[in-house]
């Protein structure tokens, strides 16, 4: 067959730059499109973070100095080449200081839509100067959402790009990108500017994502059930007719796992090995675990772990009256790792100061520690109130770290809920999004761990599982060469 010519844009990737799932996916992603032999590009923002770590990155001569003309402004980039560790994947880094030279990937700065403007327009640019006519540009989230705008207006006369066709994959539809409609100044878009959406004008904004679902040949999200959720209200958060107006629909793919990074058989984060035929090394990181983070329980005690942005969308909110209660109530014990909102961060310094020993927080972004919480714990609870796929539930139950998750999402997609009476299942999957509805799968997962018989059959069910990445892998590659070939999505 064919091979593929592809162009990844991405505003993150691992192991460079990280601040959620989205890093994982396209990292995992790249790595198996490559296997695959096909011709894989990777753009991504030179953060000054990804610079400091990478001192080494090569210039590309075609693409030095240019100007792109932003907000009546000149920016200069240039490109800068690595290799994905382990890969011969070329990665090209827009290095623009004036954008990029900034403490943090993202930013609250009044500039930050014309970061990701710049970004993907120097990317096309970048593939001119390259020769190189991608079969598929392949977009990630609101920050590259309006390639396929520009590709089919500025760019349409461009012969390299003729048969270049574009795919959107929305990760998280509660980031859209929304800007003042002033900002259509920043684009530069000329006469196509009336291919903005009208209403959202006079409305005065401009939504980055909504243009990317109006434009994008294909549009894709990362689970089948979140691809239902977000053609309605409330998970449509307001881009539901759009989505609905796609004629080729939205296609849920669920994310897979990249195993090489996450598998306790060979995690390089822990020290204690274990696999389903053998659990024992699970005791050993659950003591390194609480030992690092100052728990003073027994070995016996349950311990449930949660590694999470801070934010409302994660359903921390629900915690607030149960976590207290459950603590006091039941034997138990909680570490959490996470960074983000301060509230969330007084509650869990709250509940170190109440349950001293016994609850534990680690505020901030922590890799290595990560990895422990998945092995060290024994349960690992995510109540998200949405979750478009979630990747630490998928982590937990190749750790035999039992999954306890608001049926929602790539949650509900990858997590079944366990019946002792049958012996199936892989987790506790609870229906509503409250407090009681999380209390209850609280106490209903200490319940089953107090049963040693059936919480080993749990584990064993839970680590069964198999999400590697191949299959998914192969319907992104049917979808891409049907697009490719003049098709329209499913
Ligand atoms: P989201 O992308 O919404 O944050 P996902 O479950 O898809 O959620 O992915 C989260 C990823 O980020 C996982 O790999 C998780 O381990 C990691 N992560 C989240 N918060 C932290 C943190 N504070 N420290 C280390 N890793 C984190």
């Amino acid at each position: 067959m064919a091979l593929l010519k592809l162009c990844i844009l991405t505003s993150e990737m691992a192991p460079y730059a990280k601040t959620g799932g989205l890093a994982d996916v396209v990292g995992a992603m790249v790595r198996e499109f490559s296997r695959d032999a096909h011709e894989v590009r990777v753009f991504m923002p030179l953060y000054a973070s990804v610079l400091a770590a990478n001192p080494s990155l090569q210039p590309v001569a075609e693409v030095q100095q240019r100007r792109l003309f932003i907000a009546s402004t000149h920016y200069e980039f240039s490109l800068k080449t690595g290799r994905l560790p382990g890969t011969e994947l070329p990665i090209h880094f827009v290095d623009c200081a004036a954008m990029f030279d900034r403490p943090t990937l993202y930013t609250t700065d009044a500039d930050e839509h014309r970061r990701f403007l710049l970004f993907t327009r120097a990317v096309i640019e970048s593939c001119k100067s390259l020769g190189f006519a991608p079969d598929i540009f392949h977009c990630h989230d609101w920050h590259t959402a309006f390639l396929p705008l520009y590709l089919k207006t500025v760019y349409s006369g461009e012969a390299l790009f003729a048969r270049s066709r574009s795919v959107l994959t929305i990760h998280n539809i509660g980031y859209q990108g929304i800007v003042p409609a002033a900002a259509v100044a920043d684009m530069e878009l000329g006469a196509a500017a009336n291919r903005l959406d009208a209403a959202d004008l006079k409305r005065g904004v401009i939504n980055s994502l909504k243009h990317g679902i109006q434009f994008a040949d294909a549009v894709t999200t990362v689970s089948p059930t979140y691809a239902q959720e977000i053609c309605a209200a409330p998970l449509g958060m307001g881009l539901e007719e759009a989505l609905r107006a796609r004629a080729s629909g939205v296609v849920g793919i669920l994310n897979g796992v990249d195993y090489q990074e996450w598998d306790p058989q060979r995690d390089p984060h822990i020290s204690a090995h274990y696999g389903p035929d053998n659990f024992a090394g699970k005791g050993a990181n659950k003591q390194r675990l609480m030992v690092t983070s100052g728990l003073w329980v027994t070995d016996s005690t349950p311990l449930i772990g949660m590694i999470t942005r801070l934010a409302e969308q994660k359903g921390i909110d629900l915690l607030f009256d149960v976590m207290p209660r459950l603590l006091e109530q039941r034997d138990c014990a909680l570490t959490v790792l996470g960074s983000g909102d301060a509230r969330y961060v007084t509650f869990f310094e709250g509940l170190v100061r109440r349950f001293p020993g016994r609850a534990a927080f680690r505020a901030g972004f922590d890799e290595p520690l990560a990895h422990l919480i998945e092995a060290g714990s024994d349960m690992f609870l995510m109540p998200s109130h949405y979750e478009p796929c979630g990747l630490n539930q998928m982590y937990s139950l190749r750790y035999g770290t039992i999954p306890i998750v608001h049926r929602t999402g790539g949650l509900a997609d990858s997590v079944q809920h366990f019946v002792p009476e049958t012996g199936a299942g892989t987790g506790c999957v609870f229906n509503d999004f409250d407090a009681p509805a999380v209390a209850w799968a609280l106490n209903t997962t200490l319940d089953w761990f107090a049963e040693r018989g059936m919480w080993r059959r749990l584990m064993q069910n839970a680590m069964a599982q198999d999400f590697s990445w191949g299959r998914q892998i192969a319907i992104y590659e049917a979808l891409f060469r049907r697009i490719a070939a003049g098709g329209s999505g499913p």
